[in-house]
């Protein structure tokens, strides 16, 4: 037998059985009945708790929470919603905020110390910040590489048209570092579909990077994006390279129509992300999983200057996606938390991302009998471990 560097006992996977991990390199070599592992240079008893792979954070903000710092009160719009307007606000707020680094440290040790172990965050990329959010975010990535994975959206927050200098930007951004190139509401921001999406898949084609784009619009312009994307990643080969974080336009439609949009979105091989917002219809979730759709989640906004919810915390999370979508059988349940854990892998394209033998030792754990439990009792007092090294204990990251 080969010696382990690190052997945890008495942990509890998903399908009830009690098992010693071992983990060398990083990476989870053997999981054994009590006892049967190798020697182990260190032992880590679990006692008995619940073993899942890190949480799956697959859409943030890093550079516009305001957590950890001064309480900025919601400003609600003049004349009812408006992204203009709340670009705006964002403006104001930011400049009278702590550093950008610090409050974007803040939110990582909130989401490390709650389970996360990968992310994906947009960071705003427009013709008033240019590439500096993203040049301070790189930086703070850089610093957190040993806690947790992230990659980087080049997020057009003011339009792409419509903003002037933003297409270039884009380019920029990912040759400085972003990992995907954004977008936002093509149509009724920069009130040109085609326009908008061509600057977008046109970053992607020439760095070979995927795409996440904002799309809050509803109803008709929010199917039509949705197929106008659909066809293009369909047409360029992009299949699972390409995501929609919140569709809402999805959430207005008859069972038909979403059932023939949920068929284009599954074979398109674009992803759907929700966070089941508040007071919003949102994506059918169930309907999309059996459609073969990969649907996958995020805290979105924390503390912001959008809305002032947001805790950071994925598991609770798929408690949200559950309550909203009515899921309460155990698959059920257990369908809310695939959206915050192996459904985000597999959105983010994610290698090793399993409790198996040669999957990365990314794992939290949870002080719950099984899966369905812990969706609904969100159960604090978490161990996370990154590479098989503590990182977060009790709430708190270890430094
Ligand atoms: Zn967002």
């Amino acid at each position: 037998m080969v010696s382990i560097e690190t052997v945890f006992t008495r942990a509890k996977l998903a399908d009830g059985s009690q098992k010693e991990i071992g983990v060398s390199g990083g990476r989870i070599v053997s999981i054994e009945p009590a006892g049967s592992s190798a020697p182990a240079g260190r032992t880590v008893d679990l006692a008995g708790a619940l073993v899942v792979p890190g949480f799956v954070e697959g859409h943030i903000h890093l550079d516009t929470s305001f957590y950890g710092d001064a309480w900025i009160p919601h400003k609600p719009c003049t004349n009812g919603f408006d992204v203009h307007e709340r670009v705006a606000f964002q403006a104001e707020n930011i400049a009278q905020a702590a550093p950008m680094d610090e409050r974007a440290r803040n939110q990582l040790d909130l989401c490390i110390a709650n389970g996360s172990t990968q992310m994906r965050s947009h960071v705003m990329v427009d013709g008033s910040v240019g590439l500096r959010s993203l040049e301070t975010i790189l930086k703070v990535r850089d610093e957190y590489r040993d806690l947790i994975d992230i990659q980087l959206v080049a997020f057009p927050q003011s339009g792409i048209l419509k903003s002037p200098g933003t297409p270039e930007l884009l380019d920029e951004a990912v040759r400085l570092g972003a990992d995907l190139v954004g977008g936002l509401d093509p149509g009724s921001f920069d009130r040109d579909v085609k326009g908008h999406l061509d600057v977008v898949f046109g970053v992607a084609e020439r760095h070979g990077v995927d795409i996440d784009i904002h799309l809050h619009d509803a109803g008709t312009l929010g199917l039509f994006t949705i197929e106008e994307i659909c066809a293009r990643t369909a047409a360029l080969g992009m299949g699972g390279h390409v995501a929609v974080s919140h569709a809402y336009g999805l959430g207005d439609l008859a069972q038909d129509a979403a059932r023939k949009a949920a068929d284009l979105i599954a074979a398109s091989g674009v992803s759907i992300m929700t966070n089941a917002p508040g007071n919003h219809n949102f994506p059918p979730v169930a309907l999309l999983r059996r459609a073969g759709v990969t649907v996958f989640s995020g805290s979105d906004n924390i503390r912001d200057s959008w809305w002032p919810y947001g805790d950071g915390d994925m598991l609770r999370r798929a408690e949200i996606i559950g309550y909203r979508s009515g899921f309460y059988t155990d698959e059920e349940l257990q369908a809310a938390f695939d959206v915050v854990t192996a459904a985000g892998a597999k959105a983010l394209r994610l290698e090793g991302y399993s409790i198996e033998i040669g999957a990365r030792a990314d794992f939290v754990t949870l002080q719950a009998a099984h899966v369905p439990e812990a969706v609904v009792a969100t159960p604090k007092g978490r161990k996370v471990f990154k590479a098989g090294k503590l990182v977060a204990e009790n709430g708190a990251v270890i430094r």
